[in-house]
C-alpha cells in the first residue's frame, strides 16, 4: 500500500458524502467562488480555517504562514489579500493566531532553526515592543501565549495598514478586520478585542495600549 492511499480513500469518501447530500455542490462551486471571509492564519497543522469555523469549501479564502505574519514586503500575502479584497470582495479579514504557537515560542526562547529565523524576526519586533511586560510573566507557557496575542494585534494592524485595505476603505467598500486567537487545547477561538473597520478605528487601534486593553486569556479582568 502506498503511504498516501488512506488520504485518497478519504477524499473519495468525502466527495461521495457531499455529492449525496447536495448533488449540485461541486458543479456550482466549480463555476465560481464567493467567499465572505479572508483568513490569515498560522501554517500549524492543528489550526485549519475551514474545520475550526465549520465552513465548507468556497466559504473562506485562506492564506497561512508561520506565525500568521503580515508584512508589507511579502508579495505572497499581499497578492492573496489584493485578490480577496479587490476581486472576491470579501467583507471580513480574520487574522487568527493560536496559543502555544511554535514560531512565537522559538522567538521568545531565541531558538535557531535556520532560514525561518529571518521570518520570525517580525515576531521579535513585536516581542521587543512588549519586553518589560512579558518579562513580568513568570510562567513560560503563559509568556508565549501573551506574545501570541500581541502578535495577532500587530499583524491585524499591519493588515489594516496595507494599501489594499486603505484603498478599499477610500472607495467605500465595507471591510472589517478582526484579531482572533485559537486555543489548541479546547478548540475554541477567542476574540482578543481588536476589530477595525475604518481609518478612524485603525488610528484608535494604533493608539491603544494593548498591554492593558487586550481581552487576554491570562488577564480576564482586563477589558477594552
Ligand atoms: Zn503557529
Amino acid at each position: 500500500m502506498h503511504p498516501l492511499d488512506p488520504l485518497l480513500r478519504n477524499n473519495r469518501a468525502w466527495s461521495e458524502k457531499i455529492r449525496q447530500e447536495n448533488p449540485d455542490f461541486f458543479p456550482t462551486l466549480s463555476r465560481q467562488q464567493a467567499p465572505t471571509y479572508l483568513w490569515i492564519g498560522c501554517s500549524d497543522s492543528r489550526v485549519p480555517a475551514n474545520e475550526i469555523c465549520g465552513l465548507l469549501p468556497g466559504e473562506v479564502f485562506v492564506h497561512r504562514n508561520v506565525a500568521n505574519i503580515v508584512v508589507h514586503s511579502d508579495l505572497n500575502c499581499l497578492s492573496v489579500m489584493q485578490y480577496a479584497v479587490d476581486v472576491l470582495k470579501v467583507a471580513h479579514i480574520i487574522v487568527c493566531g493560536h496559543y502555544g504557537c511554535g514560531g512565537v515560542r522559538a522567538t521568545l526562547l531565541e531558538q535557531k532553526f535556520g532560514l525561518i529565523d529571518n521570518w520570525l524576526r517580525h515576531v521579535q519586533d513585536v516581542m521587543n515592543k512588549h519586553r518589560p511586560h512579558l518579562t513580568c510573566i513568570a510562567d513560560s507557557a503563559a509568556r508565549v501565549d501573551r506574545l501570541c496575542e500581541f502578535n495577532v494585534i500587530d499583524q491585524t494592524i499591519s493588515a489594516a495598514q496595507t494599501t489594499i485595505v486603505q484603498s478599499a476603505w477610500e472607495r467605500g467598500q465595507p471591510l472589517a478586520l478582526h484579531g482572533w486567537c485559537y486555543g489548541l487545547d479546547d478548540g475554541l477561538v477567542r476574540q482578543i478585542g481588536i476589530d477595525i473597520s475604518s481609518p478612524d478605528e485603525l488610528k484608535q487601534a494604533i493608539a491603544t495600549d494593548w498591554e492593558k486593553n487586550t481581552i487576554s486569556l491570562y488577564e480576564p479582568e482586563a477589558s477594552p
